[in-house]
């Protein structure tokens, strides 16, 4: 008997305990809407409840609880002296679902009958659920999180991976390897998504080569429900079986098929689900081809032309680019596209030529192949970029689309990203500011007036709290490394070493990312002298911490890799630069807590905006970072440190050169001196004030919910207004 049958089977017979199992019930509840993983508090409850399973299960409440029977878990609980957190965390979670007075109801009334339905290829909201690989999930996870907290009406549609992204892991040669783990669907905290007569939904998908299948997965993010379609069902063909098992994994037709059913099924999915969106938000061009779906069901429903069923929906379509190069959009060829689209295309009534036009910026090229964001683009009257100089950028790379338009006119707007505060600050930080910020800061975090409150801060706590931190970073670091040498069979030497490197007291700077060459995480180590004398002065030693995966098919992702793993072999560096495996969401959430410094060094303007440097500015940590996404229009000169002035290059090879010594020298001239300079409390002061400095400009503006509070005022709300808020409608 496994150990959910075990539980379920003691649940339904065995229990002679009421409150064991009313308890029981309750933490589900709580384990059962990730409401939880934005509360410290609750996420305390599940740990206390048995920390070293909880660590080990990747801090997963599913899998914690499925271990448990309600008796055990009752005595636990009493033991810990638990009972009365578990009670209250629920009545928390029962008053927030609850709760209607939220910013949306006075901002965003128009959305309550029509949610926006906001689509996107993966949903990155906790290490425990592996449907994200990096960024764009963390974005849309953060997205709907302050949608929950704002209370704005918003429906997600994803897709349920069930190996999720890949494990990375390092041979001795610092090699990368991909390890796929299949997902327990019953340590998800996911349920069948049911129709209003309570039958679970399916969707149904012709192509011309038979139909595909999928099952709907709920799952509940706070107030707002995510829909994943999942293609592992009976009545499909193997191979489609496999079809959602793993993110960005396959070749171009598994793609397309996955994007179908993102889009045409996501839409067919919340008709049957009885939900009609008043707003389409595509986030990246994965889901364009939802709107095709919405046009062919309208046309069908309102006996509308193709053409005026398109500008309807058009209106309340809303589009984000986040790809500033042309070869990252996703393109697809005719065939696949005739394959796939075709039955929908005899619903819509066009030609082959008209469909493939929709995806081409000249519609009549038969050489061009069909890009999902030309369709997004051409789907959609709200169309945004998440920077102001990723706008600039996306408006130069889509002007053919509109001719006879300049370039100012060209209508892609930006909206910058930006990051679900109470994710991502660390709870000491959060106590430290609930005692000096207003009350009820937490739920107005996206408003400047808040932060004010940061000047007040006695400067000798912040510096506290920040050290405290990364104490825990530099703890963490030591255990993931001692791991990674043991599982990599190293003689206890090694381990041990492992065991004691860093210090909490060196200048510390972090760097993790997704390993694209754009990103250039060698600029520190293209002059090793002198990167040696930085780390290793005496008097003001620095030491760095790396961490990130290469999509497996970038082979020079992987060298990059390879080359900063093996720095570990480097007599002189191994005790100052340390690489951690298996970059996810709890090494992020480490790094962004404990750092001193993030460093970002993407080839400038090839990073849409950029996010990571954001969360580190909630925790006290500052920016290094080329003005390029997000840091363009934040840095103000006292909030951070710049790489280079933001000027273009005549090559990449004279770009990196002139990076890597603006990078070296503000390190040797402004940021070391600067960290190391102490006043007679041995407390840094200038580096403080500008921590200080950093958050209060930064962390609202940058925040989640100045973001979706932009994107309410500006493109949910008009959208919905296109349709001239005819509620009564259907
Ligand atoms: C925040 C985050 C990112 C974003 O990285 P950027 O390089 O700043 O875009 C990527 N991966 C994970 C796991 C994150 O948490």
């Amino acid at each position: 008997m496994s150990q959910v049958d075990m539980v379920s089977h003691q649940g339904s017979h065995a229990v002679n305990s009421v409150s064991a199992q009313a308890l029981f019930d309750k933490c589900q509840a709580l384990a059962r809407n990730l409401w939880w993983t934005w509360h410290p508090e609750v996420i305390s409850v599940f740990r206390d409840l048995d920390p070293i399973r909880w660590r080990q299960l990747d801090h997963n409440p599913m899998a914690l609880l499925n271990e448990f029977t309600p008796e055990r878990l009752e005595t636990r609980a009493a033991e810990m002296v638990l009972l009365s957190r578990i009670h209250h965390a629920y009545r928390q979670l029962k008053k927030y679902m609850s709760n209607h007075q939220t910013w949306a109801a006075t901002h965003a009334g128009v959305l309550g009958a029509r949610p926006v339905a906001y689509f996107s290829a993966e949903f990155g909201i906790h290490e425990s659920v592996p449907i994200y690989s990096g960024g764009l999930g963390v974005l849309s996870g953060d997205h709907i999180k302050s949608a929950s907290g704002l209370g704005v009406p918003l429906v997600a549609v994803g897709l349920f991976y069930t190996q999720g992204y890949f494990r990375q892991r390092l041979d001795e040669n610092g090699l990368q390897h991909e390890e796929y783990l299949d997902t327990r669907v019953e340590n998800v905290p996911i349920e069948p998504a049911t129709d209003p007569d309570g039958s679970p939904v399916t969707v149904n998908i012709q192509t011309r080569n038979g139909p595909l299948l999928a099952r709907v997965w709920l799952m509940q993010v706070g107030r707002v429900r995510l829909f994943l379609l999942d293609s592992d069902v009976d009545g499909n063909k193997p191979e489609d079986r496999s079809l959602t098992s793993r993110l960005y994994g396959g070749d171009e037709r598994t793609r397309i098929r996955q994007e179908l059913l993102l889009g045409v099924g996501g839409v067919r999915a919340l008709k049957a689900l009885g939900i009609t969106p008043g707003v389409y938000h595509l986030n990246e061009g994965h889901s364009a081809f939802a709107p095709l779906e919405v046009i062919r069901s309208r046309m069908e429903e309102d006996g509308l032309t193709f053409d005026d069923s398109l500008r309807e929906v058009a209106r309340q379509t809303v589009f984000t680019t986040h790809t500033p190069v042309p070869a990252g959009h996703d393109r697809f060829t005719d065939v696949d596209i005739e394959e796939h689209l075709g039955p929908l295309r005899d619903g819509l009534g066009i030609s082959y030529d008209q469909l493939m036009g929709l995806g081409r910026v000249e519609p009549q090229n038969h050489g061009e192949r069909f890009c999902m964001t030309v369709l997004g683009l051409k789907m959609s009257r709200y169309a945004n970029a998440v920077s102001s100089l990723h706008g600039h950028v996306s408006r130069r790379m889509w002007a053919n689309l509109w001719p006879w338009r300049s370039e100012e006119e060209i209508p892609i707007g930006h909206i910058t990203n930006g990051v679900h505060t109470p994710s991502w600050l660390a709870w000491q930080m959060r106590q430290l500011y609930d005692r000096y910020f207003p009350a009820g800061w937490i739920y107005r975090m996206g408003e400047p007036e808040v932060w004010q409150g940061i000047y007040d801060v006695d400067p000798g706590e912040l510096w506290e709290t920040h050290c405290s931190l990364k104490n825990l970073l530099v703890a963490f670091v030591r255990r993931r490394l001692s791991r990674q040498c043991r599982r990599r069979g190293e003689g206890d030497e090694s381990v041990e070493a492992a065991r004691n490197v860093l210090n909490p007291d060196f200048l510390t700077i972090g760097f993790a990312r997704r390993f694209a060459t754009y990103k250039r995480a060698n600029l520190l180590m293209s002059d090793i002298d002198r990167l040696v004398a930085i780390v290793t002065n005496e008097h003001r030693p620095v030491q760095i911490v790396l961490s990130g995966k290469a999509h497996p098919k970038d082979e020079p992702g992987k060298a990059l890799i390879q080359e900063i793993a093996n720095l570990r072999h480097h007599t002189n560096l191994q005790r100052h630069i340390v690489f951690i495996e298996d970059y996810d969401i709890n090494v992020c959430r480490h790094l962004v807590e404990g750092v001193d410094i993030w460093l970002n060094n993407p080839r400038r303007p090839l990073e849409a905006s950029g996010t990571s440097g954001q969360k580190v500015v909630l925790n006290g940590g500052l920016n290094l970072s080329v003005l390029d996404g997000w840091w363009a229009e934040g840095f103000n000169g006292t909030n951070g440190f710049a790489i280079g002035h933001g000027t273009a290059h005549v090559s990449d090879e004279i770009g990196d050169q002139r990076d890597a010594e603006s990078l070296y020298h503000t390190l040797e001239n402004q940021i070391i001196p600067l960290y190391y300079n102490r006043d007679i409390d041995g407390l840094p002061r200038k580096w403080i004030s500008m921590m200080m400095s950093s958050i209060g400009s930064l962390a609202w503006r940058f925040s989640a919910h100045r973001m979706v509070m932009d994107y309410t005022k500006h493109s949910y709300v008009p959208a919905c207004g296109g349709l001239s808020c005819d509620m009564t409608k259907r």
